[in-house]
């Protein structure tokens, strides 16, 4: 029995991982046409590895229930999350494909991104998995996995009182089964907007906070406002910082707020780690490899 195995992590992530391919270019190929990109680089992806390492780094004993391919690529995903010291006894090995993330970016700084789920596609929960979530304290999900295996999973986590904690990204309406099930949903300004079809952000979060247990919306540099049973109960700043690239500032906020419940932080002092340690994300490029330590959210708490 290796050591992972040997203790049970409180925080069960399952979601998806992919690698993000980023090619920087002047401008979009037209159809046809060849362009000369100027840059190529790939990293870690997925808004569950993301918030898996997140989790971790913030010092949440975490297990990751996903998928990656018999492929270069799997084998790179797998080395990455092992080397965070997360739990990868369900992390599978699939005949599709690792999921990617094609990324360009322009001169003009717009993105587009191209999706292939490839093994991020697989619908089912084995025994073992259903175990890992009943044992845990917090199950997190995203909407990045196909949508019966999330309902199982919460479903199921919630017959075993495991928190719930569901990331409504990337974001599409209604969702009402979903949102019923989470005891925590974090979804951003405007998932937030679309999900309860009213573009004030309060107004959407409290509304939210009818179905889910606390709704938490995050507002990029305006922070975030927190809601329960219909009512706002908190506010959270934002820290200042100079941002550079903001990929993985929400899935950091989630991933350190799920560190701090589950090792029995009360929610303020969570949310304000959070917020910590997504102002440093934002300073830094890239996703999974942008996100802070304890130590460093610590410093920054100081
Ligand atoms: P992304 O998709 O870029 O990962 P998101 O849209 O999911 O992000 P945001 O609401 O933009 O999430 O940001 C999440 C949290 O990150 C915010 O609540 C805030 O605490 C922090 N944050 C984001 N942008 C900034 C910023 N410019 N300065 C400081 N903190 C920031």
């Amino acid at each position: 029995m290796t050591l992972a195995a040997a203790t049970t992590p409180r925080i069960v992530v399952l979601g998806s991982a992919n690698v993000d391919l980023v090619v920087r270019q002047p401008r979009r190929a037209e159809p046809g046409e060849t362009v000369f990109g100027t840059s190529f680089q790939t990293g870690p992806g997925g808004k569950g590895l993301n918030q898996a390492v997140a989790a971790a780094r913030a010092g949440g004993g975490v297990a990751f229930i996903g998928a990656v391919g018999d492929d270069a690529l799997g084998a790179q995903l797998r080395a990455t999350i092992e080397a965070e010291g997360i739990d990868t006894r369900a992390l599978r090995t699939t005949a599709a494909p690792t999921g990617i993330a094609q990324i360009t970016v322009t001169d003009d700084g717009e993105n587009s991104i191209t999706v292939v789920a490839g093994a991020n596609g697989l619908a089912d929960l084995r025994d073992d998995e259903r175990t890992l979530i009943a044992e845990a304290s917090h199950l997190v999900v995203q909407l990045e996995r196909p949508e019966p295996l999330l309902i199982e999973a919460l479903r199921h986590a919630r017959a075993h009182g495991v928190t719930t904690v569901l990331t409504p990204a990337p974001a599409r309406a209604p969702l009402t089964e979903l949102i019923g099930l989470a005891d925590v949903l974090v979804p951003n300004a405007g998932e937030a907007a679309l999900l309860a079809g009213v573009p004030d952000v309060e107004a959407a979060a409290v509304s939210l906070s009818r179905a889910a247990h606390t709704v938490v919306v995050t507002r990029g540099a305006d922070g975030a406002v927190v809601a329960q049973e219909g009512e706002i109960v908190s506010r959270v700043p934002a820290r200042r910082a100079t941002p550079i690239d903001t990929t993985g500032a929400g899935d950091t906020f989630t991933g350190v707020l799920v560190a701090g419940l589950s090792q029995g932080a009360p929610l303020g002092e969570a949310l304000a780690a959070a917020a910590a340690a997504a102002s440093i994300t934002v300073t830094r490029p890239g996703a999974a490899d942008s996100m802070p330590t304890r130590a460093e959210i610590d410093a920054a708490l100081a």
